[in-house]
């Protein structure tokens, strides 16, 4: 019988996950269902339990119930309790367990399959939401010189910043970047700007010669912020598909405990959304 996996989220139909993990799973020849299930805030609980009551062994959860997972586990590691998000669950001996790859999976993408290091690094990171608690523990974790957050609404990156406490975290106001007078070698979108096409209020001078990570993914590969960046002299600019494929490789290897291989499933998909 099928191993069943589902991801919870709300919209959920444009989800790659069931691409991604039906990938990992042929490459351990596990028999693997994986669905998509459509869940508000309001239902994605009782829904969770009627999964798990049909024989579900574990989900991904996606926007915008990685907090309110992290809320109904039992257990959580510790990157979920630092990001206070969930987007991997696993039920075992009747505990509901809870895990955020979210941050490991960017780390990995940006330092080992894009070769950027972190380390020493001076770090613009827009966006205080779900995907930028996420990904804050590990990026602090490789040592950065300095990491600016930045956030439309301020009080959200200071809270943030006040949360994690470090010295090399700073908060920035997000329309007076232009104060910030120093060179950076990596920004990093975790806004979810690109979604409606809305550029950010990055000086110009702060892309050349940076980094440009968007956590976003798009059809094409490009984001209006990768697009923007690469006109004015980034020296690189990606959108955030590695991200999803390596947090759901660390998802699969939760459940799985079997490390799946990422390259071939990342160009396979990139081939398949542009
Ligand atoms: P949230 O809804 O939790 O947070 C949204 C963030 O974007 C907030 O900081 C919000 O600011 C900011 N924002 C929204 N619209 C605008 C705008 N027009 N201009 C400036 N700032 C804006 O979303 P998530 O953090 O979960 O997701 C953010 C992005 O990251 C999404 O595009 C998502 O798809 C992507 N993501 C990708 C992953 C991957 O694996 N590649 C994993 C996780 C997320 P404010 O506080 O002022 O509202």
């Amino acid at each position: 019988m099928s191993i069943h996996l589902t991801v919870f989220g709300d919209p959920i139909e444009h989800s790659l996950s069931p691409i991604l993990h039906y990938a990992f799973a042929q490459q351990f020849g596990i028999d693997l269902l994986y669905t998509k299930t459509h869940a508000s805030k309001e239902v994605f609980s009782q829904m969770l339990t009627e999964f798990y009551s049909y024989g579900g062994i574990g989900a991904n959860v996606t926007v915008p119930l990685k907090e309110h997972a992290f809320e109904l586990c039992t257990k959580v590691t510790d990157a979920a309790n630092l990001a206070k998000s969930v987007n991997t669950l696993k039920w075992q001996d009747e505990q509901l367990l809870g895990t955020n790859t979210d941050g490991a999976g960017f780390v990995q993408d940006l330092t080992v399959n894009h070769h950027q290091p972190l380390e020493h690094q001076t770090i613009l990171l827009l966006g205080a939401g779900g995907g930028a608690r996420g990904l804050l523990g590990p990026l602090l974790d490789q040592n950065p010189n300095m990491v600016y957050l930045a956030n439309r609404t301020f009080e959200r990156a200071i809270n943030l910043c006040d949360e994690f406490d470090r010295d090399n975290l700073v908060p920035m106001d997000f329309e007076r970047l232009d104060v910030l007078d120093q060179k950076i070698d990596v920004i990093i979108n975790a806004t979810s700007s690109s979604l409606n096409q809305d550029l950010l209020p990055i000086p110009d001078f702060m892309f050349v010669d940076s980094f440009v990570y968007d956590l976003m993914y798009s059809e094409t590969g490009q984001t209006p912020l990768t697009q923007h960046a690469k006109l004015r002299g980034a020296r690189h600019a990606v959108d955030g598909l590695g991200m999803l494929v390596e947090q759901g490789a660390l998802g699969f290897e939760f459940w799985f405990d079997k490390k799946p291989e990422t390259q071939s499933v990342i160009r396979a998909l990139s081939q398949q959304v542009t």
